[in-house]
């Protein structure tokens, strides 16, 4: 990272820090002061700057707002008992975003843009990376359209943003998840593996129709047959079946979660027998009804591990075993909250340091 680009930076006149309960914080309300913006225009980023977090001014026929060209990422910046601000896989996150753009027919990001202003943000709001246990910085990069063009082509004219938020304590409930039979959310060839926006409208109806009859989320499944486990919700899903860990294999219909990738290549430093391959809803179903299902849970930055309480399938539902019982996903939980605060040595690599 070398300070090359020229970021100008107008700060907030009265910081709103002081009117956040730092112990009681409510996901995704609260922004902190500042926000970075830099523009597409004319073939080239520029215009890169940092300004108090406020509304802003979009063309009502900006094709983000109607074709959802749009893109967007989500990691965690972690304050360590000294008072650093660790960052969690920054890299990774910058290279999915492009993945991302390249699909959408939007021009690549350059790196100084991304991890410069990013630096430059979380520089200006560190008083906003929360250090009472369990909470983190969520920090959202996004990248759409601001043409003023309603016509559907590859657009002209863009905006990277980045706006962050603090995150409370996130004390995961165990969840009930339907395996879906019915409603798809990624097919091959589509978008899936992407961070899109025009992926995550129509997962919303069918999410809610479960959480009507008592389910917590999704699980999807292939958009062919429904005959294979792809993800659950926003979230990587695996499993621990006879002591091997298993999770669906990456591909157009998969989301390539930084937190998947982590917890795989721990498993694989503690030498524990992984596959990634298809993963048929039946072996899954008849684990759960042998009692072999040891674990299930959900990887995403937002919750790292989310255990997964109860299965629900056409109309039986599986009871898993007690969460105090789950050997891999409580010391993999543990070992990578101990990494992102610092509390033990980076083996891999994955901390950026402010
Ligand atoms: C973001 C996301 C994930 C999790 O990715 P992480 O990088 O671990 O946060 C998984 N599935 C979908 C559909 C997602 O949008």
């Amino acid at each position: 990272m070398t300070e090359t680009l020229n970021i100008s930076v107008k700060k907030i006149a009265q910081s709103k820090i002081s009117q956040v309960d730092f112990k009681n914080i409510q996901f995704g309300k609260t922004y902190s002061d500042h926000m970075f913006t830099a523009d597409y225009i004319d073939g080239e980023w520029k215009n890169a700057r940092i300004e108090p977090y406020e509304m802003m001014q979009i063309s009502p026929a900006s094709p983000a707002l109607h074709y959802g060209i749009s893109v967007f990422e989500g990691l965690k910046a972690f304050k360590t008992e000294d008072g650093i601000v660790n960052i969690f896989r920054a890299d990774k996150n910058f290279e999915r975003l492009n993945i991302s753009a390249g699909r959408m027919c939007m021009p690549q990001l350059p790196a100084d843009i991304y991890y410069e202003g990013l630096k430059a943000l979380l520089e200006i709001d560190s008083e906003w990376v929360p250090d009472v246990e369990g909470t983190s910085l969520y920090i959202r990069p996004f990248i759409f359209s601001n043409d003023d063009y309603i016509g559907i082509r590859p657009s002209l004219n863009f905006k990277f943003m980045i706006i962050t938020c603090p995150v409370g304590a996130y004390y995961a409930k165990p969840v009930k998840v339907k395996i879906e039979d019915h409603y798809v959310r990624a097919v091959e060839g589509g978008s899936g593996y992407c961070k899109t926006g025009c992926n995550y409208g129509p997962a919303i109806y069918p999410a809610k129709l479960a959480q009507d009859k008592g389910y917590d989320q999704l699980v999807w499944t292939d958009g062919k047959e429904h005959k294979y486990i792809e993800e659950s919700g926003t979230m990587n899903i695996m499993f621990v079946i006879d002591g091997k860990l298993i999770t669906p294999a990456l591909g157009d219909t998969i989301l390539n979660g930084i937190t998947r990738n982590s917890v795989l290549a721990i498993a694989r430093d503690w030498g524990m027998e992984v596959e990634e391959r298809k993963v048929e809803v039946a072996e899954v179903v008849a684990a759960a009804r042998a009692g072999k299902l040891q674990e299930a849970f959900g990887a995403g930055t937002a919750a790292t591990i989310a255990h997964i309480q109860q299965i629900g399938y056409k109309d039986e539902d599986f009871e898993l075993p007690p969460v105090e019982t789950r050997e891999f996903s409580n010391k993999v939980l543990a070992e990578l909250d101990n990494m992102k605060l610092g509390k033990i040595e980076d083996r891999f690599n994955w901390i950026t340091k402010l």
